[in-house]
């Protein structure tokens, strides 16, 4: 895969064709092989490891502005808007899309809760 070749959806993530090894955020080798064979897949549901909510922000970006810090079970880890302020640590999440934060912004990763 190049850059260019798609748009990547807000939930997809990388998975290196040579080692394995899984990530989310584009990169241009593999973090443990150097490879520049990727593939991509969807990621399921994650659970909140950390969160914090912004209150003070940019001008035009959401405020208060929760995000939080999410892992998957194949250890990929995701920084991103959280749906609101009631999603907590422990709680499984989604990817609800993504929104910029602003107008021009590259539109960023939002999740939302699970409700079993
Ligand atoms: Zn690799």
């Amino acid at each position: 895969m190049t850059d260019g070749d798609r748009s990547l959806r807000a939930d997809e993530a990388f998975r290196c064709l040579d080692c394995d090894r899984r990530w989310y955020y584009a990169r241009a080798r593999c973090p443990d092989c150097a490879g520049r064979e990727f593939g991509t897949y969807a990621l399921d549901e994650g659970v909140v490891v950390a969160r914090t909510t912004v209150h003070t922000t940019p001008p035009d970006v959401r405020s208060p502005n929760a995000l939080g810090f999410v892992r998957f079970d194949d250890g990929v880890q995701v920084v991103a808007q959280l749906s609101d302020d009631a999603v907590g640590v422990g709680d499984t999440v989604a990817f609800a899309g993504s929104t910029p934060l602003r107008d021009g912004d590259a539109p960023q990763p939002r999740l939302v809760a699970v409700t079993e």
